[in-house]
């Protein structure tokens, strides 16, 4: 079964990437439960997941997924650096706010949502900034939206 609160499955997707999800699950016999949220989950001395739902319903599971949220893995990274949700704070230019010579890209950093697409894009820009610092000049602006062929980490340190 698959479990989503809102009206769809992949909410806030395009139309298109909902629908191809739920058609694919439909070939797959999965059951869609919309607008029904996880209130909570306890393993059974069975080892199967029971699952307490917000319509108030239980459902006992053998093998439990969740796919929801995101908390990044900041805590190496000095509190002061991170935004209240633990994202790194970075400028326009991806240089990490507060600290010198310290650049983030990816799920990591706080200008943008955590996807790969855009890690791509933040990533080829980043490799371009790093360039252009290391020859002296200076790094150009990020344009949120923009696409890239390549990936670097998340986290990275010159100078
Ligand atoms: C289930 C799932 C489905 C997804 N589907 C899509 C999708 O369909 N489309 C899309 O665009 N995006 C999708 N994403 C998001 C996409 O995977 C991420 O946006 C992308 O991988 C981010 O790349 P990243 O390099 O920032 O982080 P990651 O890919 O998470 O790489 C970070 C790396 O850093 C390493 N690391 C972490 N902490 C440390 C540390 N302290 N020291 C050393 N190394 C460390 C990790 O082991 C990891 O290798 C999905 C993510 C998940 C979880």
């Amino acid at each position: 079964m698959q479990i989503a609160s809102g009206p769809t499955v992949l909410e806030g997707t395009p139309p298109s990437v909902s629908k191809t999800a739920v058609n694919t699950l439909q070939k797959l016999n999965v059951d869609i439960k919309l607008g029904t949220k996880v209130e909570s989950s306890t393993v059974l001395p069975s080892g199967q997941t029971e699952l307490t739902l917000s319509d108030g319903s239980k459902l006992t599971t053998d093998v439990y997924l969740p796919t929801i949220g995101l908390k990044p893995n900041s805590s190496y990274i000095p509190e002061t650096l991170l935004n209240p949700k633990g994202f790194v704070v970075v400028d326009e230019y991806l240089r990490v706010k507060g600290a010198d010579g310290l650049w983030a890209v990816g799920d990591i950093s706080a200008i943008q949502r955590p996807q790969y697409a855009l890690t791509e894009a933040q990533s080829i820009h980043l490799s371009k900034n790093i360039g252009l610092v290391l020859q002296k000049k200076e790094p150009l602006l990020y344009a949120t939206g923009g696409k890239g062929k390549f990936l670097l980490s998340s986290f990275c340190i010159i100078g």
